[in-house]
């Protein structure tokens, strides 16, 4: 019997759906966020066939699903030499329902869950509310929490940390971020320009040494979209010559027309890593999505390794709530997650990343012949596909005891 809540620390996209997954089934829970609203957050943008699986079980599918942009189709490409491979999901659609990436802002998915959580009474999202540190003992977690009114104890009988990459929770419970954070920054811009007149799909990655990016339309303002841009700085670069006109518009011309000023819509620099906690547990406190792994962004694999967190620890701890004997199932958790995530999640985007920037010609071309090759053999393809699609990540965590 739950005599506690669930307190969840961080409203971002991976606490909201832990949260809501949590009420649908019954658990008294409580999420804190430190904003005093949704953050507006530009960062992930592309939802995969098994995340928009998953959060159609939860019943957020069909707004999900009207808010985005579908995207069956991806290249990569070459800066000089144009298309080297084009992957279309179609050719999985055996596989999955959604054979597409679904491409939406990350903080719409927050406004969904969000909505979708005013129907569960014994959910309670607090805004203005950060966790600040806890203790716990065998029978639950005190959590500190910083509201409007004061320092405030919540007891709790699990603290599931969703505090993202700078997690309160993960730093008290005292573990290692193990991994690295990559020298250069990366800058990220949008563009009405509608780059399908050049040929683009919805979702593109071109390869080059120094100017290499990757190219996802988003429903930003709506149809037709917008087109938003990540590329790599040089480390020494500081953030204004960064963000600067001068260097947005020379990128974005490097691989356009160098003859044309291109409206630029918002602009952003991100510090990138690869990191992921030693271990998802401590007792009755755990973590999920960026508070537990980050990666680049290549690939878009971040936020949705955070909602299959949500979906297979939410499952776990409903079970060990009502059967207390099932504690063990928490460590199941962690092998599950933990180990698909470096396997899967770091292993592909730092692959992918290595494919696009790579500065040896030689090796650039036999990497690049191979994707030719991959998009051009269909068994190779779904293979490929089933990877970069992160179905395959979802079963093999199935597959571990
Ligand atoms: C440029 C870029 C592009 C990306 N594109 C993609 C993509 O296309 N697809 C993809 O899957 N991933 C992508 N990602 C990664 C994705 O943005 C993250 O994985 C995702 O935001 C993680 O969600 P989260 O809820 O775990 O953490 P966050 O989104 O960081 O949310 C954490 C929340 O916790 C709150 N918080 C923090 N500390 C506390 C505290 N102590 N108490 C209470 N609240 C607190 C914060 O205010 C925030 O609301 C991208 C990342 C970058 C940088």
């Amino acid at each position: 019997m739950q005599r506690n809540p669930v307190v969840v620390a961080g409203g971002g996209p991976v606490g909201l759906v832990t949260t809501l997954a949590l009420a649908r089934q019954g658990v008294d829970v409580i999420l804190l966020e430190g904003e005093e609203s949704i953050p507006r957050d530009l960062r992930a943008g592309t939802f995969h066939p098994p995340t928009v699986e998953m959060l159609d079980a939860l019943g957020l599918g069909e707004a999900l699903l009207k808010e985005g942009i579908k995207v069956p189709e991806w290249q990569i490409r070459d800066r000089r030499h144009g298309v080297v491979a084009q992957f279309d999901l179609g050719i999985i659609s055996d596989q999955t329902r959604y054979p597409f990436r679904l491409h939406c802002e990350q903080h719409k998915l927050s406004h969904i869950a969000h909505e979708a959580l005013q129907q569960y009474p014994n959910a309670r999202v607090l805004f203005s509310h950060r966790c600040t540190g806890f203790t716990q003992d065998a029978d639950g977690v005190t959590v500190n929490v910083e509201t409007p009114a004061g320092a405030e104890e919540i007891r709790a009988s699990y603290l599931i940390g969703a505090d993202g990459v700078r997690s309160t929770v993960r730093k008290g419970m005292d573990i290692e971020f193990e991994g690295f954070t990559w020298p250069e920054r990366f800058l990220v811009f949008a563009t009405p320009y509608d780059l399908r007149e050049q040929g683009f799909t919805g979702n593109a990655y071109i390869a080059d040494p120094d100017e290499w990016c990757a190219i996802f339309i988003q429903p930003h303002q709506g149809p037709p979209g917008i087109w938003r841009i990540a590329f790599p700085t040089l480390p020494e670069m500081d953030e204004e010559q960064i963000l600067s006109d001068e260097f947005v518009q020379s990128r974005i011309q490097g691989f356009l027309s160098p003859d044309q000023t291109y409206d630029i819509a918002y602009r952003s620099v991100y510090r990138v890593h690869q990191r992921v906690a030693s271990t998802f547990r401590v007792g009755r406190v755990l973590l999920a999505g960026d508070s537990a792994h980050v990666n680049n962004p290549l690939g878009g694999m971040g936020l949705n390794s955070g909602i299959h967190d949500a979906v297979n620890l939410t499952e776990k701890l409903v079970a060990v709530l009502a059967d207390p004997q099932r504690g063990d199932d928490l460590d199941l958790y962690v092998r599950q997650r933990r180990q698909t995530n470096i396997e899967y999640v770091q292993a592909i985007t730092i692959r992918n990343k290595r494919l696009l920037e790579e500065r040896d010609p030689d090796i650039r071309r036999k990497h690049l012949d191979e994707m030719r090759d991959i998009a051009a053999d269909k068994d190779q393809a779904r293979g490929y596909l089933l990877n970069s699609s992160m179905i395959a990540s979802v079963r093999r965590a199935q597959q571990i005891q």
